[in-house]
């Protein structure tokens, strides 16, 4: 038998052993799952928003032990891994209040005999590859719109955050989605690879950018449905007229917030020369304030690395970043461990040629450059195979989105950042991903549509 063993990212303890799955196992879930959907879809809508409101209660219920259960085994900081579970009751509440309209069938011609209908039908049997830094938020921004469209889905929680993808399972369980309906798949990227293998009808992963393009060249001669939510090295810009101080402060959070490792944390930032000093000052200074240290406790902002491989990369972006002359102003290295420590860090003086400024850094790490106006910074945003978030920060608001405009991102930011909303879309531009979720199209993009075209009998 396979086995899965977690580990405390923040003191390197073993948790936990648990059983995984295997090939077999994950083909005979899949077996399970396509033989159980279509009376799934048969459930009234009704049902299936009501089973939707339980899981809502469920984690309302045991939102501490939860919260807990994440912070073990990712390292988040006990407070962000509450404020991640808070949040995602507004997501439910926003899925189950919109799902009906948007799966209604259409009537858009009826005239002289003849009607037009647009039906929406389900995928069927959809597979989630899923991420570890938001597990509560990545996962049920597609598991919770695929149940409520009528699909079964096949869940495969990252190796990182397994205990909370149980919990997520039973919380729906318990909440009456039967069990085939919603299979976990227990293990590593070898179980991913495994369900790749599988007759499914959509695959929604969300993770890293190299895991994304591996899984499109494996599922593409397939024609399925495919959606890859992935990395991001997203840019924000800080005009002349901004408050300094202000800026870095919201923007240091957004840089470090979950220990720097969201999607869309902020990971470089340009500002304006004019204030360029000022801001790295209150930046440097904010930074110098987040408390690191255990995540359990309810003071700490800035917790261990999830993964120990991260450390290997924030070495290498910190090593070529002062070997092209960047400017160290915090950290730059490791903490003793044991568990997976950096201490956050602040780079000035940077620029294209780093590594720092142009690939993924995914922890407590900062690029600040020097611009000298709005079009060196739009040009530096654009400067990216990435497109997931971008922002500005001015006073300005015709001048800030004029801007962000001309960024080509999913998601724009005027004088906010690492922000996402239940009911706008969230999608990545270029190698940050295809296809999106949440709002009103994440619902629709579980569905297919169907064309009826009805003349009545002459
Ligand atoms: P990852 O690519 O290492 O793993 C993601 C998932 O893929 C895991 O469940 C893993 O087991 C699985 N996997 C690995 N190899 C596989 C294979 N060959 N076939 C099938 N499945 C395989 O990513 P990660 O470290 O879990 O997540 C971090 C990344 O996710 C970052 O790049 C982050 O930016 C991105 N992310 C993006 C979004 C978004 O909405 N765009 C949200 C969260 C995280």
């Amino acid at each position: 038998m396979n086995t899965l063993v977690i580990h405390n990212p923040a003191n390197g303890e073993k948790i936990t052993e648990l059983a995984a799955d295997d090939a077999a196992s994950v083909a005979a879930k899949a077996a399970r799952a396509r033989a159980a959907q279509p009376a799934w879809a048969a459930v009234p809508l009704q049902e299936r928003k009501s089973c939707i409101d339980r899981f809502h209660e469920g984690v309302t219920r045991d939102m501490e032990q939860l919260a807990t259960t994440l912070t073990r085994e990712t390292g988040k900081p006990i407070q962000m891994s509450r404020n991640e579970l808070k949040g995602l009751l507004g997501r439910l509440d926003f899925f189950v209040g919109m799902v009906a309209p948007v799966i209604a069938n259409e009537t858009v011609f009826d005239e002289a005999g003849m009607q037009e209908r647009i039906e929406h039908l389900p995928l069927g049997v959809v597979g989630n590859i899923s991420a570890w830094n938001y597990p509560w938020f990545v996962g049920c921004n597609v598991i919770v719109p695929a149940l409520l469209t009528g699909n079964a889905v096949l869940y495969k929680p990252s190796e990182y955050a397994t205990l909370t993808g149980l919990e997520i399972a039973r919380l729906l369980r318990e909440a009456g989605v039967p069990q085939d309906v919603f299979c976990t798949l227990v293990g590593d990227g070898a179980v991913g690879a495994a369900l790749l293998d599988q007759k499914i009808d959509g695959l929604f992963f969300t993770g890293s950018h190299a895991t994304g393009s591996r899984i499109a060249q494996r599922v593409g001669p397939r024609f399925m449905k495919l959606q890859l939510e992935l990395g991001g090295k997203d840019p924000t810009y800080v005009c002349d007229d901004a408050d300094p101080v202000a800026a870095a402060q919201s923007l240091a959070d957004g840089a470090m917030y979950n220990t720097g490792q969201s999607c869309c944390s902020v990971e470089r930032i340009y500002v304006h020369e004019a204030i360029h000093d000022a801001f790295v000052a209150a930046f440097v200074d904010t930074v110098r304030g987040f408390k690191l240290g255990d995540p359990m406790r309810d003071d700490t902002y800035i917790g261990p690395l999830t993964r120990a491989p991260a450390l290997d990369v924030l070495d290498a972006q910190v090593a070529d970043a002062k070997a092209k002359g960047a400017a160290l102003l915090l950290g730059g290295h490791r903490l003793p461990g044991p568990g997976n420590w950096y201490a956050p860090t602040v780079f000035s003086g940077v620029d294209h040629r780093m590594e720092l400024m142009r690939e993924e850094s995914f922890g407590p790490i900062i690029g600040i450059q020097k611009v000298t106006g709005d079009e060196e910074a739009v040009h530096l945003m654009n400067d990216t195979r990435y497109g997931l978030t971008a922002g500005v920060y001015s006073p300005d608001g015709a001048r800030a989105q004029a801007l962000l405009a001309r960024v080509n991102a999913g998601s724009l930011y005027w004088n906010c950042c690492d922000r996402v909303s239940p009911r706008l879309p969230w999608s990545g531009f270029g190698d940050s991903g295809v296809g999106l979720t949440l709002s009103t199209y994440g619902i629709q993009t579980f569905t297919r549509t169907r064309a009826w075209h009805l003349r009545s009998a002459r």
